[in-house]
């Protein structure tokens, strides 16, 4: 019993450590001990012989033989012991070894594991989450409130005013910077419970769960409003920002999935508005912007590819060759049929969209590019360029990128900016039009006569083509004045070496007149309207035919 009492102590230690082993040990080996000397004391006792007894192997057993034959056993004996522990203590130091490992490794994978997370639902640079955590985020929180009609969820498109100029004159590191201290700010006053998340350069939208009513968003929006008025220490510099922040309330009814737009319509309103406040979504107001319905059906105008481009033919003054095509845009509407661009561009602009439609004319016109030369035709195309596009920092980059995918001559791409873009940001325009011009793009200066004309930025702007507008160019035949102003204007583009495109050329006479006065190209519905590209180019033919207006069936 006392050496089952020592084996059940030996085995119960291996799950102790440090001093309790050890004392656990000593314990094992005094029980073992007293039940190897009881077993001796008893087996003595037993060993009682009357007196007189004879004893038949008293000379056989014995002696110095006994003697050695009993150390040797003991010493084999302990030697198989020690052996057997060292091999045990090894072997469970190997365990140990492995169980540690695998714990390692299952913290490394863990740690490897949370990090994707990170990277694939925050955003890198404030660390706040991104627009994907985001949508799954509403998605959730739509699924629970319409299981809980009394909770509402509000969602806020916070949009920073006056963060474009920091960056222009700080640089980005200071704008960086920046962000991360306006997230913080941001993040301070939200819950554990809500979600900000950063959706673009310097915008990022909050969602707010289980809120009583929509009071309490408005003032938590007042709140985030006052906080990223507060001005900001970075680098040593003082700076002052402010915020538009757009709110929607979803109450249940209605479409949820659309809340996130209705806020940053709002947030539109509330820039519009002039800036530095916060505006609440209103349905009736939101109808009035946007009576037809036309914005939200534009949002969904590009995945359903309801975009085409139109395309006029130029034609040269001299030859009455077809040297290019302006590529205009066009949406054809499910229900409306064909839209006008001056129906949705500005719209389009007003909210943004012009960004991403602007890369897929773009896209689309290097395609099509491409697509002529394989068939022999080298046709110049020229891109209206938004203002909007223009403030994108990677504009240049993503038009060489779209220049090398389809392996275009990048002189054969005309980027058109109005007087109007140019405004906007002078410094910036110009800067786009060096880098266009360094890549071997050719830039044209649109609409020249419709805004201020100021002959100081067409001296500026290094643009390789001035194009007229038709308001110029319409009394060029019958008013005497019309046609010095136009010839005053085609000396002083030649004079500074640009081409002189006419636009609007609708008769006989006006042709006449500006090839005349110098025009180098002609673009018109006299020669023909903006076209399906599947109606401009005579697949049969192999050379550019000369002009003629029935060379080109009008669309
Ligand atoms: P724009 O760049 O000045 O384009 C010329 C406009 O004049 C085109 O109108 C064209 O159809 C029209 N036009 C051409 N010849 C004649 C003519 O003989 N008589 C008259 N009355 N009009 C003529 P469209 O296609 O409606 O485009 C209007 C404007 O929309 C364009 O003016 C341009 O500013 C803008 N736009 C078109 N496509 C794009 C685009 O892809 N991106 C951007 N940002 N703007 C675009
Ligand atoms: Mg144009
Ligand atoms: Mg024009």
């Amino acid at each position: 019993m006392a050496s089952a009492a020592a084996l059940l102590i030996f085995f119960g230690m291996r799950r102790l450590r440090g001093l309790q082993a050890r004392l656990a040990q000593v314990a094992a080996a005094l029980v073992m001990g007293a039940a190897i000397s009881g077993m001796h004391y008893t087996g003595m006792a037993a060993a009682g012989f009357p007196e007189g007894t004879l004893c038949l192997s008293a000379d056989a057993l014995g002696g110095d033989n006994l003697g050695a034959l009993v150390i040797a056993a003991t010493v084999v004996l302990l030697s198989i012991t020690l052996v057997t522990s060292i091999i045990d203590a090894r072997l469970q130091a190997h365990a140990n070894r492995l169980a540690n490992r695998l714990e390692l490794t299952n913290r490394e994978l863990q740690e490897a594991n949370d990090e994707l997370q990170r990277l694939a639902f925050n955003d890198p640079l404030t660390g706040v989450p991104n627009l994907a955590r985001f949508d799954d985020r509403l998605q959730h929180a739509l699924a629970l409130a319409s299981r809980r009609p009394d909770r509402r969820i509000a969602v806020l498109f916070i949009d920073l005013d006056g963060f474009k100029p920091v960056n222009d004159s700080w640089g980005h590191a200071v704008g960086d910077q920046l962000l991360r201290q306006v997230a913080g700010r941001l993040r301070a006053l939200c819950r554990a419970t809500d979600t900000l998340a950063r959706v673009g350069g310097d915008e990022f939208v909050l969602l707010l769960e289980d809120l009583d009513d929509a009071v309490q968003a408005e003032v938590l929006a007042r709140r985030l409003l006052n906080a990223v008025g507060r001005p900001f220490e970075v680098e040593g510099h003082e700076l002052r920002i402010a915020a538009s922040i757009g709110l929607a309330v979803h109450d249940g009814g209605g479409d949820g999935l659309r809340l996130k737009a209705q806020a940053d319509a709002a947030m539109y309103a509330a820039k519009r508005a002039g800036g530095n406040q916060v505006e609440l979504f209103d349905p009736a107001r939101h109808r009035a912007a946007d009576p037809s319905g036309l914005l939200s059906d534009l949002r969904s105008a590009l995945e359903r590819q309801e975009l085409c481009l139109f395309y006029q033919p130029k034609v040269c003054g001299r030859s009455g060759r077809v040297r290019g095509v302006e590529a205009l845009l066009r949406w054809r509407h499910p229900a409306r049929g064909m839209v006008p661009p001056l129906d949705f561009i500005p719209l389009a602009e007003a909210h943004g969209l012009i960004v991403p439609i602007g890369y897929w004319v773009l896209d689309e016109a290097c395609r099509q590019i491409a697509q002529w030369c394989a068939r022999g035709r080298r046709l110049h195309v020229a891109v209206n360029i938004s203002a909007l596009q223009v403030r994108q920092r990677d504009f240049v980059d993503r038009i060489d990128a779209k220049i090398r995918r389809h392996g275009i001559d990048p002189s054969l791409l005309i980027c058109e900016f109005t007087e109007s873009v140019a405004m906007d940001d002078v410094q910036r325009t110009q800067q786009v039009i060096d880098q266009l011009s360094a890549m071997g793009v050719r830039t044209a200066f649109d609409d020249f006569g419709t805004g201020h004309s100021s002959l100081a930025m067409l001296r500026q702007l290094g643009a390789h083509e001035l194009k007229i507008d038709r308001l110029f160019v319409k009394d060029v035949a019958s008013d005497a004045q019309a046609r010095g102003v136009m010839q005053a204007v085609v000396q002083l583009a030649h004079a500074l070496g640009k081409r002189v495109v006419a636009e609007g050329v609708e008769t006989a006479e006006q042709r006449d007149v500006l090839v005349a006065l110098g025009c180098d190209e002609l673009q018109g519905f006299y020669f023909a309207r903006p076209m399906a590209p599947e109606h401009l180019i005579d697949d049969d033919a192999t050379a550019p035919v000369p002009f003629s207006p029935s060379t080109f069936v009008e669309a």
